[in-house]
């Protein structure tokens, strides 16, 4: 009762991890050092989500953490024998229903041909470092995308590409900007940097110094998933971004009176206020693109325009069609 209580008026999070059963068998003699290594993984995946929480290290976390170690052993042999792809969305304006620019999103193509998505290998990747190694490819991949595009007499669109929380604080990805923008010859403002507010959180300075550096450089910045976590228009008003992209669970949650539409509408018109081009994601149905058009959003992103598809197939649909003039058509 006492815990309950500190618990409900404090700043102070509770995390467990616990073991319970989990091979099936009823005689199971695990090590102590098994056993903890269970439990910190508990607590780890615990420490995952906000709020307070028990996690048990079961069956379903077990399988998990194999599949995770599986993840862990195969990455490194992955980026050198070039099984992370180069997927592109469009983005859309909302109202003319034209081509705007894509947004560059991994595919990891497992020996056999087996897909896997980023949900699940970007938390294991975030959690070794990697991901600032994938992003680097990413980035690199994306570069001789629009070279090429230029090559073949294609004017090049701008391009999104995502980065990790920690991403633009490795020297390395720095020293890859440089290398991009001027061995493929990008020009300003063709590629964008998709960042998490989180890059931003206890480190505000730090954070400005960098986008300031990259900005110089040519590049935009985005900030992405905007609203989905612990959002705070403090970030916003201080973070020097290009645009911003709205989480696509304000699309999910909305109904005619809905809190989400009002706070949709306070965003996209404090974002206008401030200067700052809004993209809506996830947009699934033509309710949802009307819904954007009319709050103003510059730009829409989601299914009903396109899946996102190997940059192959991209060039091929839109890049080959008309790049920018191209016209999305939306059956009834
Ligand atoms: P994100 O950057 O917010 O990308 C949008 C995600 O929403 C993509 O999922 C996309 O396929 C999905 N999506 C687009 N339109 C719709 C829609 O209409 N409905 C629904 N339900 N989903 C839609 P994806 O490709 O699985 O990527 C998930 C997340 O993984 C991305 O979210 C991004 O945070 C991360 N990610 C992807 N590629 C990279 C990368 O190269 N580097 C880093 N650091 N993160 C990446
Ligand atoms: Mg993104
Ligand atoms: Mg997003």
């Amino acid at each position: 009762k006492v815990s309950e209580k500190i618990l409900k008026n404090s700043q102070v999070s509770f995390y467990c991890g616990a073991i319970v059963s989990y091979s099936g068998s009823k005689e199971e003699n695990y090590s102590l050092e098994q056993m903890l290594t269970h439990v910190m993984y508990a607590l780890a995946k615990a420490k995952e989500y906000p709020g307070n929480k028990i996690w048990f290290f079961d069956a379903e976390l077990h399988k998990k953490e194999l599949q995770e170690n599986n993840v862990e052993l195969q990455m490194q042999r992955a980026l050198n024998m070039g099984e992370f792809e180069l997927y592109l969305q469009p983005k859309v304006d909302p109202l003319t229903r034209c081509l705007k620019g894509a947004e560059a999103l991994v595919r990891w193509r497992m020996p056999g041909g087996v897909f896997m998505s980023p949900g699940e290998f970007m938390p294991v990747f975030e959690r070794t470092g990697f991901s600032s190694r994938l992003d680097q490819h990413m980035l690199q991949e994306v570069g001789r995308l629009l070279y090429n595009w230029r090559k073949q007499g294609l004017k090049p669109i701008p391009v999104s590409v995502n980065l990790s929380r920690r991403t633009l604080y490795e020297e390395s990805y720095i020293r890859t900007l440089e290398w991009v923008k001027e061995n493929y010859q990008i020009d300003d403002g063709e590629i964008t940097l998709e960042i998490l507010e989180s890059m931003a959180f206890g480190n505000l300075i730090k954070a400005n110094e960098l986008l300031e550096k990259v900005k110089n450089m040519g590049y935009l910045i985005s900030m992405d998933d905007f609203g989905s976590g612990y959002s705070s228009l403090n970030v916003l008003a201080k973070l020097k971004i290009d645009e911003l992209k709205i989480d696509q669970a304000f699309l999910r949650g909305i109904t005619a009176d809905s809190r989400e539409k009002l706070i949709l509408e306070t965003i996209v018109r404090l974002a206008k206020d401030l200067n700052i081009p809004t993209v809506v994601e996830g947009v699934e149905t033509a309710d949802h693109e009307e819904l954007g058009r009319s709050l103003g959003c510059d730009c829409a992103q989601g299914f009903l325009y396109s899946k996102p598809m190997p940059a192959e197939d991209f060039t091929d649909q839109f890049m080959k069609k008309g790049g920018c003039q191209y016209k999305f058509q939306i059956s009834k």
